[in-house]
């Protein structure tokens, strides 16, 4: 594509074209960041107004059983499924991904423990996103029986990294800040080879990439449902554990959710069989009935068109940067192969903070992440190729005008 008119063109040719109008979007904005918060799909606002003013305005308590608020969970985490390539009941939509990642690792841990207790090592990244690393520290320095991190990085490639003393592998299958993706089943193949349990947070993949968590091998998986799925800021995340595992043991957040019989209200705890041993407590209602808003936009999509449709955004996003900001020291960090690529382009700048607010300024919003690294998510639910290369242009224009040189853009924000 080498003309705007191109690009349209191609949008005209676009089957995923009509699905741009379930998203609210406002007038003049670019958005490039639903990697990090998804858009708003327009049905949400009268399902918000529903749940509000007749399921808790008039339902009262009474909504729990006829307005199916205690099958909530299960049932998106069953709409959700196929996106996971997984079975309907086998994924729950509960908590938040930090607080499923702890209950997943607390499960793996316990697994490997009854069968292979002088495994104790943890095998993650350096650059994962910072709540799995926060998280796994909490958990070793919680459990104070020996566990420790080990981190893959340049000096430490992941093949070196595994072996007979790592009990679990916890890695992100798109990475947050460059978009590389890993090759699901061949490193969950190298890590059960060396008899590691595998979990994969899914936070930048879920929605964005195509999945078989299934019959790539995964042993559990966690991920937000308000990034590439579209359900609201903080929405609740998902959880997924492979059959086999499920009833092996049951996790320490061991709420009266996850009861065999919640209402029985025993004096004993006994875990529910099956992935409703994975809920904790009360469900934040309002906010997990919107993520069913998201997901059904999702699953109006064949998921190989949606995975069709980022490459050639992110080819193009990639090919102008490159022939139109040529002058500008960008670096591209996000991999080009597309097997090892997820939904979103990351280029680095000496002044990436102050040159996205100007894009901010400029209305295209994108996101900053350090160290100097611009993301640029390619939706194919609500982008189209005319605007990337309207993007393209606003970040030309801002690099070329220097229009990024200003106070107002080089103070930071505690959100960035
Ligand atoms: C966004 C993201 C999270 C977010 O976790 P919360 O508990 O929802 O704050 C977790 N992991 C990864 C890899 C992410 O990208």
């Amino acid at each position: 594509m080498k003309t705007r008119d191109d690009c349209l063109a191609a949008d005209r040719q676009d089957p995923l074209a009509h699905l741009k109008s379930q998203f609210a979007l406002p007038q003049g904005v670019l958005y490039l960041d639903g990697n990090s918060l998804g858009a708003q799909p327009v049905a949400a606002l009268a399902r918000a107004q529903e749940v509000v003013s007749q399921e808790w305005g008039q339902g009262l308590i009474r909504s729990w059983n006829t307005a199916g608020w205690f099958d909530l969970p299960a049932r998106l985490g069953a709409k959700l499924a196929p996106l996971l390539g997984v079975p309907g009941d086998d994924v729950v939509v509960t908590d938040s991904t930090s607080l499923n990642l702890f209950k997943v690792l607390a499960a793996a841990l316990r697994i490997q423990d009854s069968q292979a207790p002088e495994r104790r090592v943890i095998v993650s990244e350096r650059d994962n996103f910072p709540t799995v690393l926060y998280m796994i520290e909490g958990m070793i320095d919680f459990l104070k029986q020996g566990y420790s991190l080990r981190l893959v990085d340049e000096s430490l490639p992941l093949q070196e990294a595994l072996g007979d003393d790592v009990a679990v592998l916890l890695l992100s299958h798109v990475n947050y800040r460059s978009g590389a993706m890993y090759d699901m089943a061949a490193v969950s193949a190298m890590a059960h080879a060396q008899g590691a349990l595998v979990i994969w947070d899914l936070a930048h993949a879920a929605g964005a990439v195509p999945l078989a968590l299934q019959a790539d091998g995964a042993d559990f998986a966690v991920g937000c449902t308000y990034k590439y799925l579209n359900g609201g800021p903080g929405s609740p995340a998902f959880l997924w554990v492979a059959g086999q595992h499920q009833n092996a043991f049951w996790q320490p957040l061991s709420g009266w959710w996850s009861h065999a019989q919640p209402f029985a209200m025993s004096d004993r705890y006994a875990p529910a069989q099956g992935i409703r041993r994975y809920l904790c407590g009360t469900q934040p209602i309002t906010s997990l009935a919107m993520v069913e808003c998201g997901l059904d936009v999702a699953l109006q999509a064949d998921m190989a068109e949606v995975r069709r449709k980022s490459l050639a955004m992110s080819d193009l996003f990639i090919e102008l940067v490159r022939t139109r900001c040529a002058a500008h020291p960008l670096t591209l960090i996000t991999p080009e192969d597309h097997a090892a690529r997820g939904s979103h382009v990351s280029l680095r700048h000496p002044q990436g903070y102050a040159v996205m607010q100007a894009l901010i300024a400029r209305g295209l919003i994108g996101d900053y992440r350090e160290p100097e690294v611009l993301r640029f998510g390619l939706t194919p639910l609500y982008l189209g190729y005319a605007d990337v290369w309207d993007a393209v242009e606003i970040l030309r224009d801002v690099l070329d005008t220097r229009a990024w040189d200003r106070p107002a853009f080089l103070a930071r924000a505690q959100v960035t």
